[in-house]
């Protein structure tokens, strides 16, 4: 729910529905928000400002480095042209587009996956396949369009076969992600699995212990809530039960 409106409680049917066979689709809105960036021009003029080096720069590959000073003074609209032009970690090379993100711009609720799959690696927009449908879903089920929140992930590339992300990958994208949660300032960050849960919080706690719990992102101590990833949820519909119980929790959080 984005800022000043409140939040409205479906029934635990409508969840049950949601999660069977309906397909909430919002896309125009969506692709409102992804096409407000920009010309080539501009992405053009951020390749060059990228290849300028600092010492408040994060190295990766050789002649490229994320410029976390630089960032820190970006907008949304800007930061999303700065990972357009990445090439900090290898991804760079095997992604068809980044994957910056979508949603509200000063969304209450910023999720959090680990990394886009090939469905988003061809749409330019997280969670757009199977999982992205269950998870509009479950958003739905407690009362949120997706339009409403912001949806990101850990990395804005792909890995390729969709193996984990590394730990070099997580460390090269790190700034892009702190820069979008500084200029969004959720009141919640919902992380979805195990990979988006233990980098965020810098834990190797296993996820099913992480859940449950309120935690408070160290950078900036905003309030962040653990559930399983919706590709698991697709594997194991007996746990959907259970990030019911952590999305309600996390809407306490916010309306507490
Ligand atoms: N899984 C994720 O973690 N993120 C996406 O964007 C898609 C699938």
């Amino acid at each position: 729910m984005s800022r000043n409106n409140s939040i409205s409680v479906p029934s635990r049917g409508a969840y049950l529905d949601a999660l069977g066979i309906q397909q909430w689709r919002l896309r125009d809105s969506e692709e409102a928000i992804q096409e407000q960036v920009t010309s080539p021009a501009n992405i053009e003029q951020t390749k060059q400002n990228n290849s300028v080096v600092n010492e408040s720069s994060v190295g990766t590959t050789a002649d490229f480095a994320v410029d976390v000073e630089k960032i820190s003074t970006m907008d949304l609209t800007e930061l999303q042209l700065d990972v357009r032009a990445c090439q900090a970690c290898e991804l760079h090379k095997t992604r068809k587009q980044t994957v910056f993100g979508t949603g509200h711009h000063k969304a209450d609720w910023l999720i959090i996956g680990e990394a886009p799959g090939a469905d988003e690696d061809r749409q330019g927009e997280p969670f757009v396949g199977r999982a992205g449908q269950l998870l509009t879903q479950m958003l739905r089920a407690i009362g949120l369009a997706r339009e409403e929140v912001f949806i990101a992930n850990i990395l804005k590339c792909r890995p390729p076969n969709n193996r984990d992300p590394k730990k070099e990958e997580v460390a090269a994208c790190q700034a892009y992600l702190y820069r979008q949660i500084e200029l969004i300032e959720p009141k919640i960050v919902l992380a979805l699995g195990r990979i988006a849960a233990q980098s965020l919080l810098n834990s190797d706690i296993p996820i099913g212990k992480m859940r449950g719990k309120l935690y408070h992102l160290e950078k900036n101590n905003i309030p962040t809530v653990v559930t399983y990833h919706p590709a698991y949820l697709l594997r194991s519909p007996k746990e959907k039960r259970k990030v019911w119980e952590d999305l309600k929790f996390a809407r306490q959080q916010i309306v507490s």
